[in-house]
């Protein structure tokens, strides 16, 4: 299954983004034909772009040398490592696997036509290291998308009721920022020493504090450890993971 915002939230269709994210009904891995092969016949498209996830902030933008590159290629796996890419081109697949850390979706628009897509793998490291402000600053600096024509859609992933976390991690949050206390709950019901942290909400203020638009950041609601649907490492340390997807559309 394939789970979008409702129309009435955000028609991006319309806005010719084919986009969703896609539950375990497919291990999505790059290396795996016959799972990509199956996604591509789901999504109705020819082309998949994949990267070598390293829970970095690199991101890739896919320009005219990858077209040439890519010539005649179903697919496309990029094993530089990176957790983002952005792309300005119609027909290409973004896809990003997930298992528990966040797949957010981009879209820039110059007026009313997407000038720029992209997809961003985020877990904490990548949140915590700033891949956020590096994907908002290629929209604004290499597509030139004003930050406040940018909707980002946040998927299927680990919820603050279930993301525990240790001390130290909870401290390196605060040695970056004080304020990052926000992010974090401790749960004195479910025992007294547990920390829970907000990753979602934490994503969603790098958003808006890097020129988002608050009513342009959307998201799933969906948690991947409560929903047994979908891959959580958490659950069940499981190596599988969930694909989420966008592309401008070649034909609208
Ligand atoms: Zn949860």
């Amino acid at each position: 299954m394939i789970y979008k915002l409702n129309k009435n939230e955000l028609n991006l269709d319309e806005f010719g983004i084919k986009y969703g994210f896609m539950d375990g009904s497919i291990d999505f891995n790059p290396v795996n034909e016959s799972a990509r092969k199956e996604f591509l016949n789901i999504v109705s498209e020819d082309y998949s772009y994949e990267i070598k996830q390293s829970h970095g902030i690199n991101i890739n933008v896919l320009d005219e040398k990858f077209k040439e590159n890519a010539k005649n290629r179903r697919s496309f796996f990029d094993n530089g490592d990176a957790d983002g890419v952005f792309t300005g081109r119609k027909g290409i697949v973004l896809c990003i696997r997930t298992a528990d850390c966040v797949p957010v979706l981009f879209a820039g628009f110059k007026g009313k036509t997407v000038a720029a897509a992209g997809a961003v793998h985020c877990g904490w490291k990548g949140a915590y290291g700033g891949i956020i402000k590096n994907a908002v600053s290629i929209l604004v600096n290499r597509f030139d998308i004003d930050a406040g024509a940018i909707l980002a859609v946040i998927g299927p992933s680990i919820c603050k009721k279930c993301y525990e976390v240790k001390e130290d991690f909870l401290n390196l949050f605060l040695n970056q920022n004080n304020l990052n206390i926000n992010f974090f709950q401790q749960n004195t019901e479910k025992g007294n020493d547990k920390i829970f942290f907000d990753l979602k909400s934490f994503i969603k203020n790098e958003l808006i504090f890097n020129g988002l638009n608050g009513r342009n950041v959307f998201d799933i609601n969906k948690c991947t450890m409560e929903n047994e649907d979908f891959f959580s490492y958490r659950r069940n340390k499981t190596d599988k993971r969930q694909v989420s997807f966008i592309s401008i559309m070649s034909k609208l």
